[in-house]
């Protein structure tokens, strides 16, 4: 559930436990692949005239691309939510959601989405020590070492040294 009737926030905060499939139209522009539901949790209460806060959570997993090997790699997010929203398009604080005055309903949905995209993996590794691909030959180096550049092949010293003499502006 990620409406909320404002009006039952007369008898206190209300709880906040909803959901949104990975493909909702409403998580448009996400830029991560979304590989379970968005979970949202928390409670919203009144913080003052035509003031409302959440406190909260949204959950999810992403599926991003290991930036070193390029494997599928499943990230779990997990965001805490503070968001006030405000009935003051003039409200001080930045922050604020500013939604229509003696709304009835509030929506989630779009609040949701933007704690989503601040808070997306962007540097993701498989594993913290991931030795990459071979620039050379595309291998993966943690299943094994390619053939390009054995590094404890004797035979390219005379070959290192050499590039190692030439200045960098000359290569
Ligand atoms: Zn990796
Ligand atoms: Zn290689």
């Amino acid at each position: 559930m990620l409406q909320l009737d404002l009006r039952a926030l007369q008898h206190g905060s209300v709880e906040i436990a909803g959901s949104l499939a990975p493909n909702d139209p409403r998580l448009d522009g996400l830029d991560v692949e979304l590989a379970e539901p968005v979970k949202v949790s928390g409670q919203l209460a009144g913080a003052g005239p035509g003031r409302y806060y959440w406190r909260g959570e949204v959950t999810t997993t992403a599926r991003g691309v290991c930036r070193r090997c390029l494997v599928p790699v499943d990230v779990a997010v997990s965001v805490p939510v503070g968001v006030m929203f405000t009935e003051d398009p003039s409200a001080d604080d930045p922050s604020a959601w500013v939604i229509e005055p003696r709304a009835t309903v509030l929506d989630l949905s779009e609040t949701v989405r933007e704690e989503l995209i601040l808070s997306a993996p962007t540097y993701v590794l498989c594993r913290d020590d991931c030795r990459g691909l071979c620039p050379g030959c595309g291998e993966d180096l943690n299943v094994g070492s390619c053939a390009c550049r054995p590094s404890t092949d004797p035979r390219w010293g005379p070959l290192e040294a050499l590039r190692n003499a030439v200045p960098d502006d000359a290569r």
